[in-house]
């Protein structure tokens, strides 16, 4: 089995590094459209800690959206269930960065996984902190799960997307005006450009997924009645958009960014993280998605 993943994660690799249609960077953050869109990463953990690495694992790449993951687990851990208060759990179906459903549900998210939910879910850990503290909070908690202190925020890409990321300012003011923000829009916005700008490897993110899986793999950092629940989101909102397919195609749960990255759990066995820059129409990574394809129907990976 071992030398099956690796072997499997080397030919996903050499078939994704083949291809030329590769789908397009984001480029709606000038600091990310520089990204070159010809390179593939995957890396796998086990539940029994065993790690496989294809790739260019060990590039470090924007984390972007994927730490909505995190900064909900350290949310849920301060406020608990009153945190859908403030923020749903129904699938959008609209852009990740859609202001409509806002203005109809009266300032109240989706789910914690589109734009709005997280810029709320973050304010809920800044509450009335210094952004450098709950900033301290939310990459301290990336390292303890991945067990590893070597991981940091770009702050280029912070700065860029602060300059350029009026949506989510529009967005921001209004929650404020819903009176859904604790804090100064400018500080919660300051947190959430940061935290979405943390920067890792495939093989750094794939420890650091490792409490999704429960069954006590990795450092346990929240329960696992929690941990069901975190991925019963991921299946349901972890695509925006594209999540119906991407649990029709994959079967997992998972949660992508802009910057490529993708993040799938399968429950009691396995931490996937795949990186291709290039996305799909969705803003999904066009062959992240493809690789976890193949990968779960390979390894008969489904929690279905
Ligand atoms: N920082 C990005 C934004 O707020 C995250 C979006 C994403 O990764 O999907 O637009």
């Amino acid at each position: 089995m071992p030398m099956d993943i690796q072997s499997t994660l080397d030919e996903i690799t050499e078939m994704m590094d083949a291809r030329a249609e590769r789908g397009h960077v984001a480029n709606y953050v000038p600091e990310l459209a520089q990204v070159d869109p010809n390179q593939f990463a995957i890396s796998v953990v086990t539940a029994a800690g065993a790690q496989f690495n294809a790739g260019a694992c060990n590039v470090g790449f924007s984390a972007q959206s994927i730490t909505k993951v995190f900064t909900l687990a350290i949310a849920l851990g301060r406020s608990g269930d009153q945190i859908w208060q403030r923020v749903g759990r129904e699938p959008s179906g609209n852009a990740f960065n859609s202001i409509v459903q806002l203005e109809q549900e009266n300032g109240i998210p989706r789910n914690p996984f589109v734009n709005a939910g997280a810029i709320v879910t973050t304010d809920e850990v800044l509450a009335g902190r210094a952004p450098k503290q709950a900033l301290a909070e939310i990459v301290g908690f990336v390292r303890a799960a991945a067990e590893d202190a070597d991981i940091h925020i770009n702050e280029a890409v912070a700065k860029s997307e602060q300059a350029h990321g009026h949506r989510n300012f529009a967005l921001a003011h209004f929650l404020a005006d819903h009176g859904n923000l604790r804090n100064a829009p400018e500080l919660t916005l300051g947190t959430y450009f940061h935290q979405c700008a943390i920067e890792l490897t495939t093989a750094q993110l794939a420890l650091a997924g490792r409490f999704l899986m429960g069954a006590d793999a990795g450092p346990r950092m929240v329960a696992q009645s929690r941990v069901r629940r975190m991925n019963a989101l991921m299946l349901t909102c972890g695509h925006y958009d594209g999540s119906g397919d991407f649990a029709y195609r994959v079967g997992l749960p998972a949660k992508s960014g802009v910057g490529g990255g993708i993040l799938a759990i399968v429950p009691g066995a396995a931490s996937i993280a795949v990186w291709s820059p290039g996305l799909d129409r969705n803003g999904n990574s066009k062959l992240g998605t493809e690789a976890l394809e193949r990968l779960a129907h390979h390894m008969d990976w489904s929690i279905f």
